[in-house]
């Protein structure tokens, strides 16, 4: 399935529940958020059609995502049920409890949000004093041999003193890490990311270390290689860096709205025409459609158009 633009959409983000465990600044509102309707949610069932329709149309991986993915019930036989690559975000706070489930289910991979590896500075940012778990839950994904990335948000005066240790926990767990930029939505805009240039300059790492080109993981990160090992410290620069003429991904947040940008409110509630009785061939011109109009690029900053949905929301 192609977008208006020629770009070939082939990966979903999909959220399974907008509540979470953790409240960290950025992505989280202090006041918290209204939380959907058990019965707003969609059921496995509709979320494994769905899936199914979009794997009809060239969407082979998807990643899940939330709020908390692992907090919403049953997400283990949620993995088992879906007809396609499934791989998971997490903050990784539950993940010492389902590790070895979620790999028996077939996840193929895991990313979990560490920020932090100074408690102190883990409780300041989430709310909960839950350092311990999530490093837990990192140890327990690899043992049950899924195979794990760090996924860490810099922020000015708040963990950029932390990056070369973050750096230095991932050689030495033989993990991937990777640096994603702020983006500017809902309460992130208190708050002030780093371009990753900076980070790639205070790294010392240099292009003749020959970054992959990031097709190497099918996404938007750009790499670089941990000297003295096989890791990889990566890239995501939405800011800095707009990959949105390579963008192949949508995403479909709890209650069914398939969202076809992160900045913009663009796309098509596709719960409404599940519970309405669509067939299969409606609900798949619904999609291609949503598609089609998928903006060609974000503008943040400009808010015009912009989604009032918050990360959390969304799912990232
Ligand atoms: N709760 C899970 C977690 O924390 O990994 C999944 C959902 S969370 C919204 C997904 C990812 O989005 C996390 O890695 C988080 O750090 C990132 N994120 C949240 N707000 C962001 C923002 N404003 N800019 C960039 N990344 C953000
Ligand atoms: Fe933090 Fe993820 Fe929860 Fe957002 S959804 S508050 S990034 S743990």
């Amino acid at each position: 399935m192609t977008d208006g633009c020629g770009r070939e959409i082939e990966y979903l983000r999909l959220s399974v529940t907008d509540k979470c465990n953790l409240r960290c600044k950025y992505c989280m509102p202090e006041e918290g958020i209204r939380h959907l309707l058990h019965t707003d949610v969609l059921s496995f069932e509709e979320i494994q059609r769905l899936v199914g329709i979009m794997k009809g149309l060239g969407i082979g991986k998807m990643r899940l995502t939330g709020g908390e993915p692992l907090v919403r019930k049953g997400v283990v036989s949620l993995v088992d049920m879906l007809p396609c690559d499934v791989y998971m975000t997490t903050n990784g706070c539950m993940l010492s409890e389902y590790a070895r489930a979620l790999k028996e289910a077939g996840l193929r991979g895991v990313n979990v949000s560490l920020d932090t590896l100074d408690a102190a500075r883990f409780k300041e940012l989430t709310g909960r004093d839950e350092l311990g778990r999530v490093l837990e839950g990192i140890d327990a994904a690899a043992d049950a041999g899924i195979p794990v990335k760090l996924n860490c948000v810099p922020i000015r005066g708040v963990n950029d003193g932390e990056i070369e240790e973050l750096c230095d926990f991932a050689r030495r767990s033989s993990f991937d890490i990777r640096f994603i930029e702020l983006m500017p939505i809902g309460c992130a805009s208190a708050h002030t990311g780093i371009p990753s240039d900076e980070i790639i300059e205070r790294l010392g790492l240099t292009p003749s270390e020959s970054p992959s080109d990031g097709r190497l993981s099918s996404g938007p990160a750009k790499y670089y290689r941990q000297e003295g090992s096989g890791t990889r410290i990566g890239f995501i620069s939405p800011m800095s860096q707009k990959f949105c003429d390579t963008c192949n991904r949508i995403r479909l947040t709890a209650d069914g709205f398939l969202k076809t940008c992160l900045q913009y409110s663009n796309g098509t509630d596709l719960r409404l025409l599940l519970r309405s009785g669509a067939d299969n061939d409606t609900i798949r011109r619904a999609i291609e459609s949503a598609v089609g109009y998928k903006p060609p690029a974000h503008s943040f900053g400009n808010d015009s158009g912009s989604d009032t949905r918050r990360m959390v929301q969304i799912g990232g």
